[in-house]
């Protein structure tokens, strides 16, 4: 089959794997949710160095390849060193992605993101000044210098834009950054409307739901990529589908955060283009992602069959996630070989005919089926192990002993 991609990625969240489980870990007395998990995720931030990042993102990584991934779209927002101060070289964190993803083997479409504000009418939280540029014009800047890194590179190091979301940016800010992706061909990608606050303080603010903003100011078009897209009224699938703009639904975070259920069906019916992501690496696990897609639409509906067939969802992990991270034109260069050949393996496949494999594939495989993974001709999964497992998993796990 060919390479899929996580076009939405977190990678250094893999560091809170198996630590934000607990109302203890929370120190919570009720239920938690989002914004709970979120200070979790703050106090992470505050601790990590560059060799950190290199560290969790490229175990991150190599996980992911193992489970069939070749391209891989890191959302990148931690950019300064503690307090907010950029760091010599601000590329530092940047560079430390870009170096994780060269040693794990797999294409990188590193999505510079803008982060300008903690919310309407909010205080910056410690944690997210690391987050903030001063303006655009130094975004732009750090994307033109990114840019001029992947000179040579480009078959596994391109540069995308990304606004963080409309929390975090104002109005003339993400133009600011839409404008530029336009003006160069680039995705541009933003979280839109993944919890339900989000949307309340947009109408608050604006007087409008995010997409019908994102579509009256013109951001939406076949290289928006919409993350999430979960609390989305009829007509705003209408907007997404009509500008031909794509959804990445993130569904094992979107599920472990508590987001909702993004409208599948909806999104599907108006010809809005899904990919999917890892975004918070709560889970490995590509196939899963993309199935879910579907199978979530009928916990819901209690129907089945109701978003997206086996094809569709092989081409949302596959064709539209390349194109979602500017990498359409790699498509037919990395492949995933299953294990057809070891059938106490590749239970997924067994029984199935040459006609249904796509779907016992889709919907029943995961990581344990994927035997050899193969990036621009380099094999970087040979028997279901990354060639660089070992020293990956070594430097995260004296990474993680930093960590408090
Ligand atoms: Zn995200």
């Amino acid at each position: 089959m060919p390479g899929m991609a996580s076009a939405h990625s977190h990678a250094f969240q893999r560091a809170l794997r198996g630590r934000t489980q607990s109302r203890n870990a929370n120190k919570l007395t009720a239920a938690g949710n989002f914004w709970s998990w979120r200070d979790q995720m703050f106090q992470l931030v505050a601790e990590l160095t560059p060799d950190d990042v290199l560290a969790i993102s490229r175990f991150a990584f190599v996980e992911l390849a193992m489970c069939g991934v070749t391209a891989v779209g890191e959302f990148h927002y931690v950019h300064h060193d503690v307090g907010g101060k950029p760091y010599a070289n601000r590329l530092v964190m940047s560079e430390a992605v870009i170096e994780a993803a060269a040693e794990a083997g797999i294409r990188l479409s590193l999505i510079r993101t803008g982060y300008y504000r903690a919310g309407y009418g909010q205080t910056l939280h410690e944690g997210q000044k690391r987050f903030c540029d001063d303006a655009t014009e130094q975004t732009l800047r750090d994307v033109q210098a990114l840019t001029a890194l992947t000179v040579g590179k480009t078959d596994h190091f391109r540069v995308a834009i990304a606004a963080h979301s409309i929390r975090a940016c104002q109005q003339q800010q993400y133009l600011d950054l839409s404008a530029y992706a336009k003006q160069h061909h680039l995705p541009f990608h933003m979280h839109v409307s993944e919890q339900q606050r989000e949307v309340d303080e947009c109408v608050a603010e604006y007087g409008k739901r995010p997409v019908e903003l994102l579509a009256d100011d013109g951001v939406l078009d076949a290289r928006f990529v919409a993350i999430h897209a979960t609390h989305l009224l009829p007509h705003e699938s209408a907007l997404m589908g009509r500008a031909n703009a794509i959804a990445c639904i993130c569904r094992t975070t979107e599920r472990d955060l508590g987001d909702g259920l993004p409208v599948a069906a909806d999104l599907a019916q108006a010809g809005v283009r899904f990919c999917v992501g890892a975004d918070s690496h709560a889970a490995s696990d590509a196939f899963e992602e993309v199935r879910a897609i579907e199978l979530d639409e009928r916990a819901r509906h209690e129907r089945r069959i109701v978003a997206a067939q086996g094809e569709a969802l092989l081409a949302a992990a596959t064709t539209h996630g390349y194109a979602a991270i500017g990498y359409a034109d790699m498509l037919g260069q990395d492949q995933v070989y299953l294990r057809a050949d070891d059938p106490s393996i590749a239970d997924a496949m067994i029984g199935s005919r040459a006609e249904t494999v796509t779907d016992a594939v889709v919907f029943g495989a995961n990581a344990r089926a994927v035997d050899r993974v193969i990036v621009g001709g380099k094999m970087i999964v040979d028997g279901g192990r990354h060639i660089h497992y070992d020293a990956a998993l070594a430097s995260y796990l004296a990474c993680l002993k930093r960590l408090s």
